[in-house]
């Protein structure tokens, strides 16, 4: 594939996946300051967090993003993120998270389990209020345990996926840098873990082949150019017709092999940043391919700045010389199927007469066409 730099892709309805829209902060409230501070490691969940939708939807302006898919990661809570949401119906639409059983474990109140998880999750999904579960199944953060036991747990996540026709997503591959070595080698140290081996959504896919699965990073996570757990995704991708790739931190190369593989292709490919996580800095590798990788930084440590990763993003996408239909579904058109996500107009996105749309819950989608 040629890569030429046309500048920043565009997209008729951009939709990032992937977002934190709440931002981490340490004793700002006694200090008498603003609230404004990066943090990363095992002091995150005890730490304050605050809504960052205003600096979110400055970013999101300024590149053209027109729905972000919101929830918590450590620390953050379920209900700013609904507040974001009825504050800006148009611009969010969240997901839930078992918050409640991960805090009483993370305080000792109560050892996390499976149980408790999965009815905190049911209650917030019979709400209507969350289109899934995020950021991914707190089960595969369960550490000494084998893949029997993470899939049994996953199984349980993947039922109520179903029972509300949502889509599933969960992390495939982890950070290197600060997060992966002291942060998550407690959390994902067992690469029994779903994380650490991608390969085994092939099972679950094959088990729940009416739920959209998409596998969040694709094995590309502020992982440097380390690219072995990718190329697991994308053999799992090029399996099953309900696994999707989540792409927004790929450099422009990766982006050749699925597109061109007839089973994968741009329907399969959707754009998420991890935009809020300090996981995505870049780094410059002047003459190497890539040139530059979201990666940490072991010697300069965790950016308090909030770290432009759209504009890294699209510069990436914009190397790509793709059919415009192409890079719209995977800069919108997907997730905007996938999630059910409202449009300003019907037929946005590439679809042709008698042939069968993407495979989601046929309640979803641009369906009342006029
Ligand atoms: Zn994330």
């Amino acid at each position: 594939m040629n890569l030429t730099s046309s500048g920043l892709a565009k997209g008729i309805f951009v939709v990032d996946t992937h977002v934190h829209a709440q931002r981490h902060a340490y004793g700002f409230q006694k200090k008498g300051e603003d609230p404004d501070y990066a943090a990363l490691g095992s002091g995150m969940a005890k730490s304050v967090v605050y809504d960052n939708s205003p600096r979110l939807l400055y970013h999101m302006d300024r590149y053209g993003v027109d729905v972000a898919v919101i929830f918590p990661a450590f620390g953050m809570t379920n209900e700013i993120d609904l507040k974001i949401v009825d504050d800006h119906p148009d611009r969010f639409i969240a997901l839930a998270w078992d918050v409640e059983t991960r805090r009483k474990s993370e305080s000792g109140e109560k050892k996390w389990n499976i149980k408790d998880s999965i009815a905190e999750l049911d209650q917030l999904l019979s709400t209507g209020r969350f289109k899934g579960i995020g950021e991914g199944f707190s089960s595969g953060h369960q550490v000494g345990i084998s893949w029997q036991e993470h899939l049994e747990m996953y199984c349980q996540y993947m039922e109520l996926c179903r029972k509300y026709k949502t889509p599933a997503q969960y992390h495939t591959g982890f950070p290197n840098g600060y997060v992966g070595g002291p942060g998550l080698a407690s959390m994902v140290g067992n690469y029994e873990s779903p994380w650490a081996n991608p390969l085994h959504a092939h099972e679950l896919a094959a088990l729940y082949p009416d739920v959209p699965i998409i596998l969040c990073h694709s094995g590309i996570e502020g992982s440097g150019y380390y690219t072995d757990l990718y190329t697991q995704c994308l053999h799992v991708a090029a399996s099953h017709h309900n696994v999707y790739l989540e792409c927004g931190q790929w450099w422009a190369e990766l982006y050749e092999v699925p597109l061109k593989d007839p089973n994968i292709g741009a329907e399969k490919l959707v754009w998420g940043t991890d935009w809020g996580a300090s996981c995505t800095p870049q780094s410059w590798m002047p003459g190497c391919v890539p040139e530059t990788f979201c990666s940490q930084d072991n010697k300069i440590g965790p950016p308090s700045h909030q770290v432009d990763v759209y504009g890294w993003s699209m510069r990436e996408l914009g190397k790509l010389n793709i059919p415009q239909d192409d890079l719209n579904l995977i800069l919108g058109g997907n997730a905007v199927r996938i999630f059910g996500i409202k449009t300003p107009h019907t037929r946005l996105f590439k679809e042709y007469l008698g042939r069968p749309s993407l495979n989601v819950y046929p309640d979803h989608g641009d369906k009342k066409k006029k």
